[in-house]
């Protein structure tokens, strides 16, 4: 009985396979994590569906992965990948493997097609390439799968897929060999002639070890062989009533005799990742790379993660745990263009090593925390907990205040003890840190301690260093912003002059966040923001007193009433009011907003999206 069925999408196939074969080849390493990572999620899967159905575990006692790559006696290469996971129905051969409609294929395929190939490790990352990378190195892929027996399925029947790259078709039919798995789904692929170096047993342990030892909960046995010189069983006469020292003496005088030895083959399967996952180790024996590797391979970015913090602590309700918490390098675009967004997908919660959920639901993290990368493993909560459970518990809670709490901390370490580091991550998240400080008020002031802004004397200051470095008598942190401008023409206003003259710190504001920032904050340690492009900027210096200062203001108005005047009457159309300043220092003149009026700033944004 032999089925065969035509991929719905021919040209998709032809167009992705010839995109995986030929922009790919010198990544081709990826698909041995891809088919262990595919094992894995059939793994997890049987798990949770076990805490329900304890039918499902029937078939076969142990979950784990056995890998093994040889030459079979033609110098054909082959790899053999097996679980005995939550294995495939025909039906779901045919959907899962067969059919390209699958959710996040043609996105793929879009984005493929219009990044250029250097960036395809990019692509890897982004989306993994999953079951088709087997094309990188196969000819041929033989799925065999039988699925657990659950109380829908009491008796499941093995099947086979069987694929080749050069064909855009594929078969399904009964496995010839019969329910020969117990449960689970075997993988064979028959390597390509260039792709024999896969059937090196260092190359694949290689492989394992680098991008997937850690990356699963469950045993992972790669078959090996080695030759092995045993001595030869002599035949040796004795006779009881020889006494031992006479035996030595007779062992001595034959020591030159060689001992004869023969080559017998030793198959044994390895325990690859019996390592405690990385989480779970003394981070002083963890390396950056092990950190780094593991951040890949988890949560499938491409690039390495800025920074790391593994910890262990408790909840507070009993609960111990272990985590890492990783910050991306970078942001996508994507997280500016939701601002309602608030869930993060990227929590990964396990109990005792095995995965539960990596969604938060109600108890996600803020807005500004929620692109960190989280795996936490929970020693104390019971196996069978699910995320309806955790839910009603007070774990979540807790665990998301502390992640927040372990998230700031580090922030603040790197700002203290690495500025190279600490300048990566203001060009990521320095915006990002600015609207937390804005909408997260619980936290508003351990994140406005983590803003940075440019000023006229230096490229970056915080609001703590700015009033320390206040100048005596100074009420007020002076900004002026402009948003679009940089800072080395906002350092050249004119509005500035007299203040960067006489000393004073300005900050130079030129992102639209900047404004809506200071405007939320409006003080910094009970201190004032002034723009000095308004009325109501005050200099801490001034020799005399406010009612002195008005005194004379208004002697100089009548002295110069005839030009305050005439450039009243010259100007109206273009200005309220002329009046004597002691702002400027070299030019003339200068335009001012009123103090509770729009800043030229705002007064652009409003007139641009009225054009
Ligand atoms: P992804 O893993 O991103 O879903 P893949 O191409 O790697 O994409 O796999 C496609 C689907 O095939 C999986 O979602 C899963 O349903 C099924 N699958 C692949 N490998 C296995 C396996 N070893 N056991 C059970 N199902 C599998
Ligand atoms: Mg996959």
């Amino acid at each position: 009985a032999q089925e065969s069925a035509e991929v719905p999408k021919q040209n998709d196939v032809a167009r992705l396979r010839k995109i995986v074969i030929n922009s790919l080849y010198s990544h081709r390493d990826v698909f041995l994590r891809e088919l262990i990572s595919n094992a894995n999620d059939a793994l997890e899967k049987l798990r949770l569906t076990s805490l329900t159905d304890k039918e499902v575990l029937s078939g076969a006692e142990d979950l784990n992965i056995t890998i093994k790559a040889f030459k079979d006696q033609d110098g054909h290469g082959r790899i053999i990948i097996r679980d005995t996971g939550i294995g495939m129905t025909p039906e779901e051969l045919t959907a899962n493997l067969g059919t390209l409609a699958k959710s996040g294929t043609s996105e793929f395929l879009a984005r493929a097609e219009s990044t250029d190939t250097t960036g395809t490790g990019n692509l890897i990352g982004a989306f993994g390439l999953g079951f088709y990378s087997s094309f990188l190195v196969a000819d041929h892929v033989y799925v065999s799968s039988l699925a657990a027996k659950s109380s829908q399925n009491p008796s499941p029947t093995q099947y086979v897929f069987s694929s080749g790259a050069d064909e855009s078709s594929f078969e399904i039919y009964p496995d010839p060999h019969g329910n020969t798995l117990g449960r689970g789904t075997e993988i064979i692929l028959v390597l390509k002639d260039d792709a024999l170096e896969y059937t090196d047993q260092h190359k694949v342990s290689d492989l394992i070890d680098k991008h997937s030892s850690f990356s699963s909960a469950f045993p992972i046995y790669l078959y090996t062989e080695r030759t092995e010189q045993v001595p030869v069983e002599v035949e040796e006469t004795k006779s009881d009533d020889v006494d031992e020292d006479v035996a030595v003496v007779e062992d001595a005088d034959e020591k030159d005799t060689e001992p004869k030895t023969e080559a017998v083959t030793v198959e044994e399967w390895i325990h690859v990742n019996s390592q405690p996952p990385i989480w779970m180790r003394d981070p002083k024996t963890v390396t950056e790379e092990e950190y780094k590797t593991f951040y890949q391979a988890t949560f499938k970015d491409y690039e390495e993660p800025l920074a790391w913090h593994h910890f262990s602590g408790d909840s507070g309700s009993g609960v111990s745990f272990k985590a890492i918490i990783y910050v991306p390098s970078h942001l996508d675009d994507s997280w500016w263009q939701n601002p309602l967004q608030t869930s993060s997908k990227d929590i990964r919660l396990m109990v005792k090593r095995v995965f539960i959920t990596s969604d938060l639901g109600e108890d996600a993290l803020p807005k500004w925390a929620n692109w960190v990368k989280v795996v936490v493993d929970a020693e104390d909560l019971p196996l069978n907990v699910s995320r309806e459970m955790l839910q009603s518990t007070r774990f979540l809670k807790q665990l998301r205040s502390i992640i927040l709490r372990h998230i700031l901390q580090m922030l603040v370490r790197i700002a203290e003890d690495d500025p190279e580091k600490w300048a990566q991550v203001q060009k990521v998240y320095g915006n990002v840190f600015k609207l937390g400080a804005v909408e997260d008020v619980k936290n508003r002031d351990k994140l406005v301690g983590l803003t940075r802004f440019g000023t006229n004397q230096r490229d970056s200051t915080s609001l703590d260093e700015y009033l320390e470095n206040r100048k005596k008598g100074q009420k007020q942190i002076f900004y002026i912003a402009d948003m679009g401008s940089t800072p080395e023409i906002l350092a050249k206003s004119v509005f500035i002059e007299k203040l960067h003259a006489r000393g004073y710190e300005v900050l130079l504001l030129t992102d639209p966040l900047d404004e809506i920032f200071v405007q939320n904050l409006r003080l910094w340690k009970k201190v004032q923001f002034q723009d000095v492009a308004k009325a109501g900027l005050r200099f801490g210096d001034e020799e005399m007193s406010p009612e002195e200062e008005k005194e004379e203001q208004k002697t100089l108005t009548e002295q110069f009433k005839p030009l305050l005047d005439w450039l009243k009457e010259e100007a109206k159309d273009v200005v309220r009011d002329v009046v004597i300043s002691n702002r400027l220092v070299t030019s003339s003149c200068a335009v001012v907003a009123d103090q509770m009026g729009y800043t030229g700033n705002i007064e652009r944004m409003m007139s641009s999206s009225q054009g």
